[in-house]
Protein backbone atom coordinates (compact mmCIF):
# COMPACT_ATOMS: atom_id res chain seq x y z
CA UNK A 1 0.00 0.00 0.00
CA UNK A 2 1.00 4.02 -0.59
CA UNK A 3 3.11 5.38 1.81
CA UNK A 4 1.87 8.21 1.58
CA UNK A 5 -1.62 7.36 2.58
CA UNK A 6 -0.36 5.36 5.13
CA UNK A 7 0.82 8.33 7.00
CA UNK A 8 -1.93 9.87 6.54
CA UNK A 9 -4.23 7.37 7.88
CA UNK A 10 -1.77 6.91 10.91
CA UNK A 11 -0.66 10.30 11.70
CA UNK A 12 -4.04 12.08 10.38
CA UNK A 13 -7.48 10.64 9.87
CA UNK A 14 -7.22 8.14 12.57
CA UNK A 15 -6.04 10.90 15.02
CA UNK A 16 -9.00 12.64 13.64
CA UNK A 17 -7.18 15.84 13.11
CA UNK A 18 -7.78 15.88 9.65
CA UNK A 19 -9.64 19.56 8.94
CA UNK A 20 -10.88 18.50 5.48
CA UNK A 21 -8.74 21.17 3.79
CA UNK A 22 -8.42 18.96 0.73
CA UNK A 23 -4.89 19.31 0.31
CA UNK A 24 -4.35 15.53 0.30
CA UNK A 25 -7.14 14.47 -2.25
CA UNK A 26 -5.93 17.43 -4.86
CA UNK A 27 -2.44 16.19 -4.85
CA UNK A 28 -3.07 12.16 -4.94
CA UNK A 29 -3.83 12.66 -8.74
CA UNK A 30 -7.07 11.00 -8.03
CA UNK A 31 -6.15 8.42 -5.36
CA UNK A 32 -7.60 10.05 -2.72
CA UNK A 33 -11.44 11.57 -2.23
CA UNK A 34 -13.65 12.67 0.77
CA UNK A 35 -16.74 10.56 1.86
CA UNK A 36 -18.79 11.21 4.29
CA UNK A 37 -18.88 8.67 7.78
CA UNK A 38 -21.48 9.49 10.32
CA UNK A 39 -21.87 13.24 8.94
CA UNK A 40 -18.17 13.90 8.77
CA UNK A 41 -16.09 14.12 5.73
CA UNK A 42 -13.22 11.90 5.43
CA UNK A 43 -10.07 11.38 2.90
CA UNK A 44 -10.75 7.98 1.50
CA UNK A 45 -8.51 6.15 -0.28
CA UNK A 46 -10.43 5.37 -3.77
CA UNK A 47 -7.81 3.66 -6.04
CA UNK A 48 -4.69 2.50 -4.03
CA UNK A 49 -2.90 1.32 -7.39
CA UNK A 50 -1.90 4.95 -7.82
CA UNK A 51 1.13 6.72 -6.60
CA UNK A 52 0.10 9.72 -4.04
CA UNK A 53 3.05 12.21 -4.00
CA UNK A 54 4.87 12.67 -0.52
CA UNK A 55 3.55 16.23 -0.50
CA UNK A 56 0.39 15.21 -0.12
CA UNK A 57 1.09 14.18 3.38
CA UNK A 58 3.85 16.95 3.69
CA UNK A 59 1.57 19.94 2.64
CA UNK A 60 -1.25 18.46 5.34
CA UNK A 61 -2.04 21.39 7.64
CA UNK A 62 -3.37 19.43 10.22
CA UNK A 63 -0.90 17.77 12.16
CA UNK A 64 2.35 20.16 11.64
CA UNK A 65 1.82 23.68 10.62
CA UNK A 66 4.62 25.98 11.82
CA UNK A 67 3.29 29.46 12.02
CA UNK A 68 6.61 31.03 12.86
CA UNK A 69 8.42 29.59 9.68
CA UNK A 70 5.63 30.05 7.68
CA UNK A 71 5.18 33.47 8.83
CA UNK A 72 9.26 33.92 8.13
CA UNK A 73 8.77 32.15 4.96
CA UNK A 74 5.57 34.69 3.62
CA UNK A 75 6.80 38.25 5.41
CA UNK A 76 10.00 37.93 6.12
CA UNK A 77 9.32 38.74 9.42
CA UNK A 78 9.07 36.84 13.30
CA UNK A 79 8.33 39.66 14.67
CA UNK A 80 4.79 39.16 15.50
CA UNK A 81 1.76 39.12 17.43
CA UNK A 82 0.78 35.85 18.59
CA UNK A 83 -2.84 36.69 18.32
CA UNK A 84 -3.44 38.30 15.41
CA UNK A 85 -0.10 37.44 13.10
CA UNK A 86 1.77 40.26 11.25
CA UNK A 87 -0.13 43.08 10.65
CA UNK A 88 0.94 46.14 8.64
CA UNK A 89 -2.26 48.03 8.69
CA UNK A 90 -5.74 47.71 10.00
CA UNK A 91 -8.95 49.28 9.01
CA UNK A 92 -13.06 49.11 8.80
CA UNK A 93 -14.46 49.41 5.63
CA UNK A 94 -16.53 48.44 2.50
CA UNK A 95 -16.69 48.49 -1.23
CA UNK A 96 -17.81 51.32 -2.64
CA UNK A 97 -20.07 49.14 -5.33
CA UNK A 98 -23.63 49.13 -3.42
CA UNK A 99 -24.35 45.94 -5.50
CA UNK A 100 -21.25 43.70 -4.59
CA UNK A 101 -21.45 45.30 -0.66
CA UNK A 102 -24.95 43.91 -0.85
CA UNK A 103 -24.18 40.70 -2.37
CA UNK A 104 -22.05 40.19 -0.17
CA UNK A 105 -21.57 38.34 3.43
CA UNK A 106 -19.92 41.95 4.98
CA UNK A 107 -18.43 44.48 3.65
CA UNK A 108 -18.09 43.11 0.19
CA UNK A 109 -14.23 43.75 0.48
CA UNK A 110 -13.18 40.01 -0.43
CA UNK A 111 -15.13 40.12 -3.97
CA UNK A 112 -14.23 43.62 -4.34
CA UNK A 113 -10.69 42.64 -4.69
CA UNK A 114 -11.14 39.74 -6.77
CA UNK A 115 -13.11 42.01 -9.13
CA UNK A 116 -10.73 44.39 -9.19
CA UNK A 117 -7.91 42.45 -9.98
CA UNK A 118 -9.68 40.73 -12.32
CA UNK A 119 -10.71 43.97 -14.24
CA UNK A 120 -7.10 45.32 -14.53
CA UNK A 121 -6.36 42.43 -15.79
CA UNK A 122 -3.48 41.31 -12.47
CA UNK A 123 -5.06 38.21 -12.19
CA UNK A 124 -6.75 36.24 -14.58
CA UNK A 125 -8.51 33.90 -12.12
CA UNK A 126 -9.41 33.77 -9.06
CA UNK A 127 -10.22 30.28 -6.96
CA UNK A 128 -13.04 30.55 -4.30
CA UNK A 129 -16.43 28.73 -3.74
CA UNK A 130 -19.48 28.63 -5.57
CA UNK A 131 -22.79 27.10 -3.64
CA UNK A 132 -24.86 25.74 -6.59
CA UNK A 133 -21.91 25.05 -9.17
CA UNK A 134 -22.80 21.43 -9.65
CA UNK A 135 -25.86 20.47 -6.71
CA UNK A 136 -28.00 23.73 -5.48
CA UNK A 137 -26.99 23.09 -1.94
CA UNK A 138 -23.13 22.37 -2.17
CA UNK A 139 -20.55 24.59 -2.28
CA UNK A 140 -17.55 23.54 -4.91
CA UNK A 141 -14.02 25.31 -5.58
CA UNK A 142 -14.13 27.12 -8.95
CA UNK A 143 -11.71 29.02 -10.41
CA UNK A 144 -13.85 32.56 -11.53
CA UNK A 145 -12.98 34.40 -14.46
CA UNK A 146 -15.33 37.18 -14.80
CA UNK A 147 -17.29 39.76 -12.36
CA UNK A 148 -20.45 37.84 -12.66
CA UNK A 149 -18.60 34.77 -11.46
CA UNK A 150 -16.72 36.37 -8.64
CA UNK A 151 -20.65 37.66 -7.52
CA UNK A 152 -21.72 33.92 -7.70
CA UNK A 153 -19.18 32.74 -5.30
CA UNK A 154 -19.75 36.21 -2.53
CA UNK A 155 -20.91 35.65 1.01
CA UNK A 156 -19.32 33.06 3.77
CA UNK A 157 -20.00 29.22 3.48
CA UNK A 158 -20.46 27.83 6.70
CA UNK A 159 -21.03 24.12 5.74
CA UNK A 160 -17.46 22.58 5.87
CA UNK A 161 -16.69 22.67 2.21
CA UNK A 162 -12.51 21.41 0.66
CA UNK A 163 -11.50 24.31 -0.97
CA UNK A 164 -7.99 22.43 -1.88
CA UNK A 165 -9.44 19.60 -3.76
CA UNK A 166 -9.18 22.56 -6.55
CA UNK A 167 -5.02 21.98 -6.43
CA UNK A 168 -5.53 19.36 -8.77
CA UNK A 169 -7.02 21.65 -11.37
CA UNK A 170 -4.43 24.50 -10.68
CA UNK A 171 -1.37 22.24 -11.71
CA UNK A 172 -2.26 23.15 -15.21
CA UNK A 173 -3.01 26.95 -14.65
CA UNK A 174 -1.19 29.35 -16.66
CA UNK A 175 -2.43 32.24 -13.64
CA UNK A 176 -1.46 34.56 -12.55
CA UNK A 177 -4.74 33.83 -9.86
CA UNK A 178 -5.75 35.30 -6.44
CA UNK A 179 -6.64 32.33 -4.12
CA UNK A 180 -9.47 32.74 -1.04
CA UNK A 181 -9.19 29.62 1.57
CA UNK A 182 -9.88 29.16 5.62
CA UNK A 183 -6.71 29.47 7.54
CA UNK A 184 -6.02 25.81 7.40
CA UNK A 185 -6.36 25.99 3.48
CA UNK A 186 -4.47 28.85 3.23
CA UNK A 187 -1.43 27.30 5.13
CA UNK A 188 -1.59 23.96 3.12
CA UNK A 189 -0.81 26.74 0.19
CA UNK A 190 2.26 28.35 2.33
CA UNK A 191 3.27 25.41 3.31
CA UNK A 192 3.57 24.08 -1.03
CA UNK A 193 4.57 27.42 -1.85
CA UNK A 194 7.52 27.00 0.69
CA UNK A 195 8.23 23.81 -1.41
CA UNK A 196 8.01 25.03 -4.30
CA UNK A 197 5.30 23.19 -5.59
CA UNK A 198 3.76 23.19 -9.24
CA UNK A 199 0.36 23.45 -7.60
CA UNK A 200 0.46 26.74 -6.24
CA UNK A 201 3.07 28.34 -8.83
CA UNK A 202 -0.14 30.38 -10.58
CA UNK A 203 -1.18 31.63 -7.10
CA UNK A 204 -0.25 35.18 -6.66
CA UNK A 205 -2.94 36.81 -4.25
CA UNK A 206 -3.81 34.79 -0.88
CA UNK A 207 -6.74 36.17 0.40
CA UNK A 208 -8.84 35.14 3.60
CA UNK A 209 -11.79 35.23 5.84
CA UNK A 210 -11.18 35.12 9.28
CA UNK A 211 -12.46 31.90 10.81
CA UNK A 212 -14.31 31.42 14.04
CA UNK A 213 -16.75 28.39 13.73
CA UNK A 214 -17.81 25.96 10.73
CA UNK A 215 -20.44 23.42 10.62
CA UNK A 216 -20.82 20.29 9.07
CA UNK A 217 -23.19 19.85 6.37
CA UNK A 218 -25.56 17.78 8.64
CA UNK A 219 -26.58 21.37 10.48
CA UNK A 220 -28.41 22.29 6.84
CA UNK A 221 -30.17 18.32 6.79
CA UNK A 222 -31.35 19.37 10.74
CA UNK A 223 -32.52 22.81 9.66
CA UNK A 224 -34.89 21.42 6.83
CA UNK A 225 -36.12 18.42 9.21
CA UNK A 226 -37.07 20.99 11.45
CA UNK A 227 -38.88 22.56 8.57
CA UNK A 228 -40.43 19.31 7.50
CA UNK A 229 -38.25 19.17 5.04
CA UNK A 230 -36.51 15.55 4.52
CA UNK A 231 -34.05 15.91 2.25
CA UNK A 232 -31.49 18.51 0.78
CA UNK A 233 -32.27 17.23 -2.62
CA UNK A 234 -35.74 19.36 -2.45
CA UNK A 235 -32.92 22.90 -2.03
CA UNK A 236 -33.25 25.12 -5.13
CA UNK A 237 -31.33 27.74 -3.77
CA UNK A 238 -29.13 28.24 -0.87
CA UNK A 239 -27.57 31.30 0.86
CA UNK A 240 -25.53 31.28 4.16
CA UNK A 241 -25.60 35.30 4.42
CA UNK A 242 -29.02 36.87 2.28
CA UNK A 243 -30.20 40.16 2.74
CA UNK A 244 -29.17 43.10 5.51
CA UNK A 245 -25.81 42.51 6.83
CA UNK A 246 -25.49 40.60 9.01
CA UNK A 247 -27.78 38.59 7.06
CA UNK A 248 -29.79 35.33 7.13
CA UNK A 249 -29.65 31.89 5.93
CA UNK A 250 -32.04 31.89 3.49
CA UNK A 251 -33.08 28.49 1.64
CA UNK A 252 -35.25 28.32 -1.89
CA UNK A 253 -36.90 25.20 -2.30
CA UNK A 254 -37.79 23.55 -5.53
CA UNK A 255 -41.37 24.04 -4.56
CA UNK A 256 -41.05 27.89 -4.08
CA UNK A 257 -41.31 27.92 -0.69
CA UNK A 258 -38.67 30.04 1.34
CA UNK A 259 -37.26 28.88 4.69
CA UNK A 260 -34.94 31.55 6.71
CA UNK A 261 -33.21 32.43 9.49
CA UNK A 262 -31.42 35.30 11.01
CA UNK A 263 -27.69 34.33 11.21
CA UNK A 264 -27.67 34.57 14.96
CA UNK A 265 -30.73 32.32 15.54
CA UNK A 266 -29.21 29.68 12.94
CA UNK A 267 -26.08 29.92 15.55
CA UNK A 268 -28.10 27.82 17.76
CA UNK A 269 -27.07 24.92 15.83
CA UNK A 270 -23.05 25.33 16.38
CA UNK A 271 -22.95 23.09 19.65
CA UNK A 272 -24.45 20.13 17.80
CA UNK A 273 -22.67 20.61 14.37
CA UNK A 274 -19.26 22.56 15.15
CA UNK A 275 -16.51 20.96 12.84
CA UNK A 276 -13.30 19.20 14.75
CA UNK A 277 -11.23 21.81 13.12
CA UNK A 278 -12.80 24.81 14.72
CA UNK A 279 -12.26 23.50 18.05
CA UNK A 280 -8.86 22.84 17.35
CA UNK A 281 -7.55 25.75 14.53
CA UNK A 282 -5.52 28.37 16.65
CA UNK A 283 -5.40 30.73 13.40
CA UNK A 284 -8.97 33.09 13.80
CA UNK A 285 -7.89 35.79 11.78
CA UNK A 286 -6.02 33.80 8.75
CA UNK A 287 -2.75 34.97 9.81
CA UNK A 288 -0.77 33.29 6.42
CA UNK A 289 -3.27 35.35 4.04
CA UNK A 290 -2.09 38.92 2.14
CA UNK A 291 -4.98 40.47 3.44
CA UNK A 292 -7.70 39.02 5.39
CA UNK A 293 -11.29 39.98 6.39
CA UNK A 294 -13.81 39.28 8.91
CA UNK A 295 -16.87 41.55 10.14
CA UNK A 296 -16.66 44.30 11.75
CA UNK A 297 -18.62 43.45 15.23
CA UNK A 298 -18.83 46.58 16.93
CA UNK A 299 -22.86 48.27 18.15
CA UNK A 300 -21.63 51.29 15.95
CA UNK A 301 -21.62 49.42 12.89
CA UNK A 302 -24.15 47.22 13.48
CA UNK A 303 -26.03 50.33 13.54
CA UNK A 304 -25.35 51.96 10.68
CA UNK A 305 -26.25 48.36 8.60
CA UNK A 306 -25.29 48.26 5.21
CA UNK A 307 -22.78 45.54 5.76
CA UNK A 308 -18.98 46.59 7.66
CA UNK A 309 -15.78 44.77 7.36
CA UNK A 310 -12.63 44.50 9.38
CA UNK A 311 -9.90 44.54 6.74
CA UNK A 312 -5.89 43.64 8.07
CA UNK A 313 -2.86 44.02 5.55
CA UNK A 314 -0.49 42.12 6.27
CA UNK A 315 1.88 41.84 3.11
CA UNK A 316 3.52 44.60 1.29
CA UNK A 317 1.44 43.55 -2.00
CA UNK A 318 -2.07 43.34 0.77
CA UNK A 319 -1.26 47.09 1.14
CA UNK A 320 -0.24 48.54 -1.93
CA UNK A 321 -3.53 47.15 -3.25
CA UNK A 322 -6.07 48.30 -0.69
CA UNK A 323 -4.43 51.93 -0.97
CA UNK A 324 -4.35 51.34 -4.72
CA UNK A 325 -8.33 50.86 -4.60
CA UNK A 326 -9.11 53.12 -1.80
CA UNK A 327 -7.02 55.77 -4.21
CA UNK A 328 -9.18 54.76 -7.07
CA UNK A 329 -12.75 54.87 -4.75
CA UNK A 330 -12.99 51.55 -4.86
CA UNK A 331 -13.08 50.62 -0.93
CA UNK A 332 -13.87 52.99 1.88
CA UNK A 333 -11.34 52.17 4.31
CA UNK A 334 -10.83 53.83 7.36
CA UNK A 335 -7.24 52.83 9.06
CA UNK A 336 -7.87 51.77 13.20
CA UNK A 337 -5.16 50.57 15.92
CA UNK A 338 -5.24 47.35 15.49
CA UNK A 339 -6.46 46.89 19.03
CA UNK A 340 -9.46 48.59 17.87
CA UNK A 341 -9.94 45.65 15.20
CA UNK A 342 -8.73 42.72 18.02
CA UNK A 343 -11.43 43.76 20.40
CA UNK A 344 -14.27 43.41 18.29
CA UNK A 345 -13.76 39.62 18.36
CA UNK A 346 -11.88 38.95 21.36
CA UNK A 347 -13.78 36.38 22.72
CA UNK A 348 -13.11 34.42 19.21
CA UNK A 349 -9.47 35.40 19.61
CA UNK A 350 -9.50 33.54 23.31
CA UNK A 351 -11.05 30.79 21.96
CA UNK A 352 -8.25 30.02 19.19
CA UNK A 353 -5.35 31.34 21.02
CA UNK A 354 -6.32 29.65 24.58
CA UNK A 355 -9.13 27.54 23.78
CA UNK A 356 -7.86 25.62 21.14
CA UNK A 357 -4.69 25.08 22.81
CA UNK A 358 -6.33 23.60 25.91
CA UNK A 359 -8.72 21.37 23.48
CA UNK A 360 -5.45 19.88 22.09
CA UNK A 361 -3.79 18.81 25.06
CA UNK A 362 -7.34 16.35 25.50
CA UNK A 363 -5.98 14.42 22.50
CA UNK A 364 -3.98 11.76 22.45
CA UNK A 365 -2.31 12.93 19.17
CA UNK A 366 -1.69 17.14 19.63
CA UNK A 367 -1.13 19.37 16.51
CA UNK A 368 2.03 21.02 16.52
CA UNK A 369 1.61 24.99 15.40
CA UNK A 370 5.08 25.81 16.05
CA UNK A 371 4.35 27.40 19.49
CA UNK A 372 1.70 27.63 22.29
CA UNK A 373 1.20 29.61 25.58
CA UNK A 374 3.23 29.38 28.00
CA UNK A 375 0.71 29.02 30.80
CA UNK A 376 -2.93 29.02 31.06
CA UNK A 377 -4.69 29.81 33.96
CA UNK A 378 -6.80 27.64 36.17
CA UNK A 379 -10.47 29.74 35.36
CA UNK A 380 -10.02 29.80 32.06
CA UNK A 381 -9.05 26.07 31.78
CA UNK A 382 -12.29 25.60 33.83
CA UNK A 383 -14.48 27.52 31.28
CA UNK A 384 -13.39 25.08 28.34
CA UNK A 385 -13.98 22.05 30.78
CA UNK A 386 -18.20 24.05 30.68
CA UNK A 387 -17.88 24.06 26.71
CA UNK A 388 -16.52 20.46 26.29
CA UNK A 389 -19.85 19.57 28.22
CA UNK A 390 -21.98 21.58 26.22
CA UNK A 391 -20.36 19.87 23.01
CA UNK A 392 -20.80 16.46 24.37
CA UNK A 393 -24.16 16.91 24.95
CA UNK A 394 -24.94 18.60 21.74
CA UNK A 395 -22.87 15.13 19.96
CA UNK A 396 -25.79 12.98 21.76
CA UNK A 397 -28.38 12.00 18.64
CA UNK A 398 -31.38 11.64 21.29
CA UNK A 399 -30.54 15.61 21.85
CA UNK A 400 -30.05 16.29 18.46
CA UNK A 401 -33.47 14.39 17.89
CA UNK A 402 -35.64 16.43 20.37
CA UNK A 403 -34.12 19.91 19.19
CA UNK A 404 -35.47 19.27 15.38
CA UNK A 405 -39.18 19.39 17.44
CA UNK A 406 -38.44 23.07 18.89
CA UNK A 407 -39.69 25.59 16.43
CA UNK A 408 -36.40 27.95 15.38
CA UNK A 409 -39.06 30.82 16.50
CA UNK A 410 -38.39 29.69 20.11
CA UNK A 411 -35.00 28.13 19.81
CA UNK A 412 -33.00 30.35 17.94
CA UNK A 413 -34.04 33.32 20.26
CA UNK A 414 -33.43 31.28 23.40
CA UNK A 415 -30.06 30.16 22.21
CA UNK A 416 -29.20 33.68 21.49
CA UNK A 417 -30.00 34.84 24.54
CA UNK A 418 -28.12 32.05 25.98
CA UNK A 419 -25.12 33.01 24.01
CA UNK A 420 -25.06 36.44 25.29
CA UNK A 421 -25.48 35.85 28.73
CA UNK A 422 -22.81 33.06 28.76
CA UNK A 423 -20.78 35.67 26.85
CA UNK A 424 -21.06 38.19 29.69
CA UNK A 425 -20.63 36.29 32.72
CA UNK A 426 -17.19 34.20 30.79
CA UNK A 427 -16.03 37.47 29.21
CA UNK A 428 -13.92 38.08 32.60
CA UNK A 429 -11.93 35.03 32.81
CA UNK A 430 -11.84 35.10 28.63
CA UNK A 431 -10.30 38.55 28.39
CA UNK A 432 -8.67 38.39 31.88
CA UNK A 433 -5.03 37.90 30.84
CA UNK A 434 -5.59 37.16 26.92
CA UNK A 435 -3.36 40.24 25.82
CA UNK A 436 -1.00 39.10 28.41
CA UNK A 437 -0.95 35.38 27.36
CA UNK A 438 2.88 34.85 26.57
CA UNK A 439 3.70 32.26 23.79
CA UNK A 440 6.85 29.91 23.39
CA UNK A 441 8.01 28.31 20.65
CA UNK A 442 8.01 24.23 20.46
CA UNK A 443 11.20 22.88 21.27
CA UNK A 444 12.29 21.46 17.79
CA UNK A 445 12.40 25.20 16.31
C1 LIG B 1 -16.58 29.30 7.88
C2 LIG B 1 -16.44 30.77 8.14
C3 LIG B 1 -16.41 31.25 9.44
C4 LIG B 1 -16.27 32.62 9.69
N1 LIG B 1 -16.21 33.06 10.99
C5 LIG B 1 -16.09 34.38 11.23
C6 LIG B 1 -16.08 34.88 12.57
O1 LIG B 1 -16.16 34.12 13.54
N2 LIG B 1 -15.96 36.22 12.75
C7 LIG B 1 -15.84 37.08 11.69
O2 LIG B 1 -15.73 38.29 11.91
N3 LIG B 1 -15.85 36.64 10.42
C8 LIG B 1 -15.96 35.32 10.17
N4 LIG B 1 -15.99 34.86 8.88
C9 LIG B 1 -15.76 35.83 7.79
C10 LIG B 1 -17.01 36.53 7.31
O3 LIG B 1 -18.11 35.65 7.30
C11 LIG B 1 -16.82 37.07 5.88
O4 LIG B 1 -16.35 36.05 5.04
C12 LIG B 1 -15.80 38.18 5.84
O5 LIG B 1 -16.24 39.23 6.64
C13 LIG B 1 -15.58 38.67 4.41
O6 LIG B 1 -16.72 39.35 3.99
P1 LIG B 1 -16.77 40.00 2.56
O7 LIG B 1 -18.12 40.67 2.43
O8 LIG B 1 -15.55 40.80 2.30
O9 LIG B 1 -16.72 38.70 1.63
P2 LIG B 1 -17.48 38.43 0.26
O10 LIG B 1 -17.31 39.61 -0.64
O11 LIG B 1 -18.84 37.95 0.53
O12 LIG B 1 -16.59 37.25 -0.33
C14 LIG B 1 -16.39 36.08 0.38
C15 LIG B 1 -15.40 35.23 -0.40
O13 LIG B 1 -14.95 34.17 0.43
C16 LIG B 1 -15.14 32.92 -0.24
N5 LIG B 1 -15.56 31.93 0.75
C17 LIG B 1 -16.71 31.93 1.46
N6 LIG B 1 -16.76 30.89 2.29
C18 LIG B 1 -15.62 30.20 2.10
C19 LIG B 1 -15.11 29.01 2.66
N7 LIG B 1 -15.80 28.30 3.55
N8 LIG B 1 -13.91 28.57 2.25
C20 LIG B 1 -13.22 29.25 1.32
N9 LIG B 1 -13.65 30.41 0.75
C21 LIG B 1 -14.84 30.87 1.13
C22 LIG B 1 -16.26 33.19 -1.23
O14 LIG B 1 -16.20 32.29 -2.32
C23 LIG B 1 -16.02 34.63 -1.63
O15 LIG B 1 -15.12 34.71 -2.70
C24 LIG B 1 -16.15 33.52 8.60
C25 LIG B 1 -16.20 33.03 7.29
C26 LIG B 1 -16.34 31.68 7.04
C27 LIG B 1 -16.39 31.19 5.62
Amino acid sequence: MNDTWNKLEANIIKPGLCTQCGTCAGLSRGAIAFSEKKGIPIPTLINNTADIPEEAYSACPAKTCLYPQLNDFVFGKQEYSYLCGIVEKSYIGHTTDEKVRRNAASGGVLSALLIYLLEQKIINGAVCLQVGAKLPHKAEPIIARTKDEILKCAQSVYSVTSTNTILEQLEKEEGPLAYIGLPDQVASIRKLQMMNHPSVRSIKYVFGPYMGTQMYFGAIQHFLKSNGIKSENEIADLKYRAGEWPGYLQIKLKDGRVIKSEKFHYNYLIPFFITSSSLQLVDFTNELADISVGDAWSPKYENIKGGHSVVLARSEQGETLLRQMQEGGLLELKEIPISEAMDMHGHMIDFKKRGAFIRNKWKKIQPDYGYEPVHIPLPRIAVEWCLRFVFAIGKIKFVRVVVRYIPIGIIGPVFNTLRKGWKSVSKPTKRKGLRETQYKLTSHL
